[in-house]
C-alpha cells in the first residue's frame, strides 16, 4: 500500500539538500571522455504517477545522457518487432558481471546473459539495426512520443565521444557476430546504440516516459498501449533482476523496485500501479550507479512504501 504524502515537494526538495554533498562519494564516469565533462554536483529528482502529477526537486528539467536507461526503450521496441523468438538471442538472467564485462559472452557462446548489460542491449541494437530502415529516427521518434516533446534530441559531442572509445563495445559486438548472433555490420548497430545512448533527457521527460511500465503496458496520458500486460511483467522482472547491473540484488534487498541505471548519473524507478522515480547525479559508485541517484531512489521508496515486496 502507497502511503499518502501531502507534502511530497517538500519532501523531495529536503531529500536533494539531504544529498548535496553526495557528489564527492563517487566519481564521474570518464571513460567516455564527454561525460567527465559534466558538473558533478548536478542533483535533481522527480516523481511522475499514472494519474498525472508530476512532483520534482533540484535539477529535475534539466537534460542529461540517458546512457543505459535507453536500453529500456530499445527493449520494448525489440519485444514488439521479434516477439518471443528474440528469447532465443538473449537471455534473461542476472550476470553477476559488471556491466561491460567480455568474459562471460564467451562462454556462453555469444548469448548475453539479458537486455540491460552491455553485450545484451547491443544484441537488441542489432535487433533494431536490422529491423528498422531507419532505427536511430525511429528511436529519437518513440521517445520523443512517450516523452511527448519534440525538444529530446542527441547530443552528438556524447555520441562521437562514445564512438572513438567504444572499443570494448565494439569487442563485445564482434564476439556475438562470431557465434553467428548478430546480423547487422557491426558499425551500423554500434552507431545506432551510441545514438541511443547520447540521448539527452530530463528527470521528468524520463519519469513520463516509462509510467507506461507502472500501468500495465499503457501510456496514462495517451491511453495507448506501448506493450503488452505480458511483456509489461517482462520487462519489470528483467529490471528486477538485473536493471542495476551487480548492484541489482542489493537493490531488491534494499528497496524492492524494477530499476535502470545508466553512467550518465540518471536512475529510474517504476513503481507498479503508481508511478516513476527518476534521479540524476553524475558520480558513480563500483558498480556505475549514481551514488546520490541509488539513495533518493531508496529514500522515497522507503517514505512512501513502495517496495513490491510488501
Ligand atoms: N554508453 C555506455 C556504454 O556502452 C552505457 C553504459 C551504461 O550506461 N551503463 O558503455
Amino acid at each position: 500500500m502507497v502511503k499518502k504524502i501531502s507534502n511530497l515537494r517538500e519532501k523531495l526538495q529536503s531529500l536533494v539538500k539531504t544529498y548535496k554533498n553526495a557528489y564527492m562519494q563517487g566519481a564521474v564516469a570518464d571513460y567516455i571522455p564527454a561525460l567527465a565533462e559534466v558538473n558533478p554536483k548536478m542533483l535533481g529528482v522527480c516523481v511522475a504517477t499514472i494519474d498525472g502529477k508530476i512532483t520534482g526537486a533540484g535539477d529535475y528539467q534539466q537534460p542529461f545522457s540517458i546512457q543505459s536507461i535507453s536500453k529500456i526503450f530499445a527493449l520494448v521496441m525489440a519485444m514488439e518487432r521479434l516477439g518471443d523468438s528474440l528469447w532465443q538471442r538473449v537471455n534473461m538472467e542476472p550476470s553477476g558481471q559488471p556491466f561491460n564485462s567480455i568474459i562471460q559472452l564467451e562462454w556462453e557462446k555469444g548469448i548475453p546473459r539479458n537486455p540491460v548489460i552491455n553485450a545484451g542491449a547491443l544484441l537488441v541494437s542489432d535487433v533494431l539495426t536490422s529491423h528498422f530502415c531507419a532505427s536511430k529516427l525511429a528511436f529519437l521518434t518513440f521517445l520523443r512520443s512517450l516523452a511527448d516533446s519534440d525538444a529530446i534530441k542527441i547530443d552528438n559531442h556524447v555520441y562521437q565521444s562514445e564512438l572513438s572509445h567504444g572499443n570494448r563495445n565494439a569487442a563485445l559486438a564482434y564476439l556475438m557476430k562470431s557465434f553467428g548472433n548478430i546480423e547487422s555490420e557491426i558499425p551500423d548497430l554500434l552507431s545506432h546504440y551510441f545514438t541511443q545512448c547520447s540521448i539527452k533527457m530530463s528527470c521528468q521527460q524520463l519519469a513520463q516516459s516509462l509510467l507506461f511500465l507502472a500501468n500495465k503496458g499503457v501510456n496514462p496520458r495517451s491511453n495507448k498501449l506501448i506493450c503488452s500486460p505480458k511483456d509489461t511483467h517482462r520487462i519489470n522482472a528483467i529490471l528486477s533482476t538485473s536493471g542495476m547491473y551487480d548492484q541489482s540484488g542489493e537493490f531488491a534487498f534494499s528497496v524492492g523496485l524494477p530499476a535502470k541505471s545508466g553512467v550518465g548519473g540518471g536512475v529510474v524507478a517504476i513503481v507498479p500501479n503508481y508511478g516513476v522515480i527518476c534521479s540524476w547525479s553524475p558520480p558513480l559508485n563500483k558498480f556505475g550507479n549514481s551514488v546520490a541517484g541509488v539513495n533518493l531512489v531508496a529514500d522515497i521508496a522507503q517514505e512512501l512504501g513502495l517496495s513490491i515486496y510488501h
